[in-house]
């Protein structure tokens, strides 16, 4: 019988206990993205609800959301727009700060690579609080996207990013929690 995407990519990502720190269960997608078959699964089930919609743009989150991002915005035939953190982007770009667990940061987006009205999808690998990706949603509207969705491999539901992200009106998407 064929597996569920769900359980292709449950066994596919590795767990590591206290990475970076002591106490964080750290959900590693590298195991997911080496398997062929995961890897087409995953961007499969993410781009599914818009093939055949107008997207412009993917709005990748550095460094995981680059790699989900160019793939599934190579299936929609989209643009590819990096989100990066500070310092790393060559040319003009607008600046946003976020909320990590401990403290702040900030991230950055070329300031051309998004016109006014372009229906954009927002990209990264996990959502726990949703700092980094309401971040994002902030650079991206500032600009003047349509965000038509932000999707994700893994939801941590327990530190509420969806609900977060859902309060700003973006519809969200993930494959396994
Ligand atoms: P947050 O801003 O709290 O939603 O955190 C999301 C960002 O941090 C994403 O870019 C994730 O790649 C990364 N991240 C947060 N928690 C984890 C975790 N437990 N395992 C892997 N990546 C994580």
């Amino acid at each position: 019988m064929k597996q569920s995407v769900e359980d292709t990519l449950l066994t596919t990502i590795r767990t590591i206990p206290d990475y970076p720190k002591p106490g964080i269960l750290f959900r590693d997608i590298t195991t997911l993205l080496g398997n062929a078959r995961a890897f087409r699964r995953a961007v499969d089930e993410l781009v599914h609800p818009y093939a055949g919609s107008k997207i412009d743009k993917i709005a990748g989150i550095e460094a995981r959301g680059f790699i989900l991002g160019g793939a599934i915005a190579h299936q929609l035939s989209a643009g590819f727009v990096p989100i990066r953190k500070k310092g790393k982007l060559p040319h003009d770009t607008v600046r946003v700060a976020y909320s990590l667990e401990y403290g702040v940061d900030e991230m950055e987006m070329h300031r051309d690579a998004v016109s006014p009205g372009e229906k954009v999808i927002l990209v990264d690998d996990l959502i726990a609080t949703g700092g980094t990706a309401e971040g994002a949603v902030k650079l991206l509207r500032q600009m003047g996207a349509d965000i038509v969705a932000a999707c994700f491999v893994i939801d941590l539901p327990d530190l509420g990013g969806r609900k977060k992200l859902e309060a700003l009106d973006v519809d969200v998407r993930t494959l396994v929690a």
